[in-house]
């Protein structure tokens, strides 16, 4: 990886055409600014200086986009799924060919360190190779034979979707849901977040460029309040894939209600990493550290609670802290860089505001908790230890690098406080004792759960939560079971008898 400077260098000459040109929609394959002509101005998190000007788009906008994808939708439902998976394994061939541009704008827009965008876009790769395969089956179904009729099913694409994503890793989120969108035979809509637009648009055009038809992926930027809305009420949009706070995917629901919309939710978790005291503790803490403060802890899977065994927590916090305290803070293109800064001053001021309330919770601030330097949106990874379950910060979804540690005596008392929140996204529990692992997994209130490791994740696998964690699962065939519908057709095998009314 190359060193701050040059990659300073790279960026500069990648974030020309953003200055020069902005951030536009893209509706129908065309580049155009918002009806209204407003813009808003993105800028980066590490000086907070602005980036460009982006098309604030409202619902005039996702009207014409809407129309583009109900236009496009017969041709690209109809193609030949061999044509279409060609299209999205070349899509995939141009993320990998601008990896490096991707991740250099993501981090400069996002505050995520290099180390680990520039696998997050070579995901986004992944995401669609892995669809491309897929798009050839996507219709596929059974033959369920009854005593008269041969009944099949198969799946059909649902229509013109809205994709809506939230600023963390926005650029891998995104393909995660349109590449199976695409796959399916649907067409897409997509309102990235206003916070991070940088990537969306490098995805939209590598899609154009890769052959996808006029109509079939339309971008439209702008705020949750007016675009996101404007899409969640469309009629001509059948389906809203989401990823962000569980808060909106309420008000998405709300909104959607009128047109009867399909909803499928991504949303907050508060997780659990539950560590006993037979576990391998070494890799355990590996994994802890890992899954809270890697991606600035913005982050829906992150361990943000950490539950320790009482026996060995006084050891295990101990070297925590050492840990902690040595995790490198800095500008996110260093390659040293560990955790860069927040995305956004209003995210900022929320994650800071949980330092106070951990003090007035009575908990401990055993590492961390202030601002790190005086420009952009930094702050110390942050541990508090000596706290209790019922306190906020062992409540809310602080989605930064801080993490929560509580004590607990046994295993009843630990499944009681891992499953004492109101999300179940994801859940981690290192112990040795199999039995206990089995008996702990089965009781445990969460989407997914990894035993002995951190999240790592498996595209065939089911991805979602429970509780308000999210409604729905993607990944593998669960994807497609969102994005098409079932039909069942039932055919004759022979002259069984038909009730005769009338007769
Ligand atoms: P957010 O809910 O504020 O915004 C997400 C998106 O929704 C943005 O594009 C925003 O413009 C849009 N939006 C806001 N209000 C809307 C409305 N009324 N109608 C339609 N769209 C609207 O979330 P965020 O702050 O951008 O992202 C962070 C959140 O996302 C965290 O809670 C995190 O846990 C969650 N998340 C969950 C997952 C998961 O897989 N479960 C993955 C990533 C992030």
């Amino acid at each position: 990886m190359s060193d701050l400077t040059t990659n300073i260098e790279m960026l500069n000459s990648h974030l020309a055409c953003f200055r020069t040109d902005g951030i536009l929609n893209l509706i129908g394959g065309e580049s155009r600014p918002a009806a209204s002509g407003a813009t808003f101005d993105t800028s980066s998190p590490v000086d907070e200086s602005v980036i460009c000007p982006v098309a604030k788009g409202g619902a005039e906008d996702i009207d014409a986009a809407a129309a583009a994808a109900k236009a496009a939708f017969p041709a690209w439902r109809d193609m030949p799924a061999l044509d279409r998976k060609k299209i999205l394994n070349r899509i995939a061939d141009l993320i990998v060919e601008r990896a490096e541009e991707i991740a250099l704008c993501e981090c400069w827009d996002t505050g995520q360190a290099l180390r680990f965008m520039s696998k997050a876009a070579l995901r986004g790769a992944e995401n669609f190779r892995f669809f491309a395969d897929k798009a050839t089956s996507a219709r596929d179904g059974q033959q369920l034979q009854s005593p008269t009729l041969m009944n099949v099913t198969t799946r059909v694409p649902i229509g013109p979707v809205g994709v809506i994503t939230p600023w963390n890793t926005p650029f891998m989120l995104s393909t995660w849901k349109i590449a199976p969108a695409l796959a399916a035979g649907c067409t897409v809509v997509h309102k990235p977040a206003e916070f991070s637009p940088l990537t969306a648009r490098i995805l939209a055009e590598i899609a154009h460029e890769a052959g996808l038809p006029a109509g079939v992926w339309n971008l439209v930027n702008g705020f949750g309040e007016d675009a996101g809305k404007a899409l969640t009420e469309h009629p001509d949009i059948k389906a809203i894939a989401f990823v962000g706070e569980s808060k909106t995917g309420s008000m998405i629901m709300k909104q959607g209600a009128d047109t009867l919309k399909r909803v499928h939710f991504e949303l907050g978790g508060k997780n659990p990493v539950v560590v006993f005291d037979d576990a391998d503790l070494d890799r355990a803490l590996d994994a802890a550290i890992f899954m809270i403060y890697s991606l600035n802890g913005e982050r829906c899977t992150s361990s943000s609670r950490l539950l320790v065994q009482e026996s060995i927590a006084e050891e295990f916090e101990a070297k925590l802290i050492e840990r902690v305290n040595n995790i490198n803070v800095g500008h996110p293109l260093d390659p040293a860089t560990e955790v860069g800064p927040l995305i956004h001053k209003v995210h900022f001021d929320k994650v800071t505001s949980y330092f106070e309330t951990a003090k007035q919770d009575g908990a401990t601030v055993a590492v961390g908790g202030t601002r790190a330097g005086d420009q952009g949106w930094f702050v110390r990874p942050t541990l508090f230890t000596n706290a209790t379950n019922d306190m906020t910060i062992a409540q809310e979804e602080i989605f930064g690098p801080v993490l929560t540690a509580i004590r607990f005596k046994d295993e009843d008392e630990a499944l009681t406080l891992a499953n004492d929140t109101q999300y179940g996204l994801t859940g981690y529990v290192w112990t040795n004792d199999l039995t206990r692992a089995l008996r702990f997994t089965n009781a445990l209130e969460a989407g997914m759960i990894w035993v002995n490791s951190e999240n790592v994740r498996h595209l065939p696998t089911p991805f979602g939560g429970v509780k308000s964690s999210g409604i729905g699962r993607d990944g593998g065939d669960w994807s497609f079971d969102f994005y098409m519908e079932q039909k069942h057709i039932g055919f004759a095998t022979g002259p069984h008898k038909i009730p005769r009314l009338g007769a």
